[in-house]
């Protein structure tokens, strides 16, 4: 491309990039400590906006009453919309729907539906609760049962560990669609054409429900190369040449991260995505400035400001 063809075609994420929208995911703090950065950065972040901002269900349901009790308090205390993570994990059908139906009296009109990773761990095989929901699919079709939620589901453009094919990970996405879901939200990745990809394949399936990109700030290189081997993301070389040789450098490792995360929302843009899931940590200034870089303002009347 020439220098003409850059006039007269200028970058999309160059101008106010209208029609963005994102949203944040936090985990349920453990701790008094945990629990006011987590606060802080809800604070932080809930004047940008966000279309909903969700709450992580520990493995094998562990946060059950720390999910709910973050996600109430977000009804109760700012003007976000939240969402609940859910899984099918260690509980049956009747716990699950009491769940669901317990977040529906205190105001929650969003649940994530997820089957959950195996007991024993990934790579080992899932075992339904023998009175549970079999999969995410049989989740979602239960949470619609309960009430009219909105439900939204993952989805992973690099493969699932599990899936024996990205078309069978479409047919999986094809059936949770079927049964209610109405927005997916990847996994992370870091190389945008596998993302890019993957949306092309969808679509050509005939899929047109939002396929929202999952970005993760990288805050520590070696927790999110440990994280990505479980969760079926590849870390890229360049990626690790990035990071090479900053394990003593926080603040130049914060700058890369804040570089890495802007270029791969800011070319994804280019390429015409509007939505954006981020994965927060429970950290809001990353997320804060790459938000400011798609033109995202506060605004001044939100609640938790
Ligand atoms: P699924 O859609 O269930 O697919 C996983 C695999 O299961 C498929 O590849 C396929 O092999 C098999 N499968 C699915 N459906 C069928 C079917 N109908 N028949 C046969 N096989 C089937 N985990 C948590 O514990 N808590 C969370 O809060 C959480 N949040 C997440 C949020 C996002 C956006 C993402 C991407 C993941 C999240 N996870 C969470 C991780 C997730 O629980 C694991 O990756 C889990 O191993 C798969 O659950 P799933 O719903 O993502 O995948």
């Amino acid at each position: 491309m020439n220098e003409t063809m850059f006039c007269s075609f200028p970058r999309p994420s160059r101008s106010a990039c209208p029609g963005i929208n994102v949203s944040f995911e936090f985990f349920p703090p453990k701790t008094e400590e945990m629990e006011a950065t987590l606060w802080d950065s809800i604070k932080r972040l809930a004047p940008l906006g966000p279309s909903f901002v969700s709450v992580t269900y520990g493995a094998g349901g562990s946060t059950r009453e720390r999910t709910h009790a973050t996600v109430a308090r977000i009804v109760r205390e700012t003007d976000v919309k939240p969402a609940a993570h859910l899984t099918c994990v260690a509980a049956s059908r009747d716990e699950i729907d009491r769940i669901v139906k317990g977040y529906w009296d205190v105001g929650v009109r969003h649940i994530v539906a997820l089957r959950g990773d195996p007991k024993d761990g990934v790579g080992t095989k899932f075992h339904p609760h023998p009175e549970g929901y079999e999969h995410s699919a049989a989740l979602v079709a239960g949470i619609r049962k309960v009430a009219d939620f909105e439900v939204s589901v993952s989805t992973y453009p690099e493969g699932h560990p599990e899936s024996a094919s990205v078309e069978a990970d479409i047919d999986v996405l094809k059936g949770k669609i079927d049964a209610g879901a109405t927005r997916a939200i990847t996994q992370f990745f870091f190389e945008n054409s596998s993302y890019l990809r993957f949306l092309d394949k969808v679509r050509d399936r005939g899929i047109d429900i939002p396929i929202v990109p999952g970005i993760v700030p990288v805050q520590n290189f070696k927790a999110t190369t440990a994280f990505a081997r479980k969760a079926g993301a590849s870390i890229p070389q360049w990626l690790a040449d990035r990071f090479e040789g900053l394990d003593d450098d926080p603040t130049t490792r914060r700058l890369i991260a804040a570089t890495v995360a802007a270029e791969q929302v800011l070319d994804l843009v280019d390429h015409g995505i509007k939505d954006f899931h981020f994965y927060t940590m429970n950290r809001a200034d990353l997320v804060y400035a790459i938000c400011h870089l798609l033109g995202l303002r506060p605004k001044l009347e939100q609640k938790a400001a």
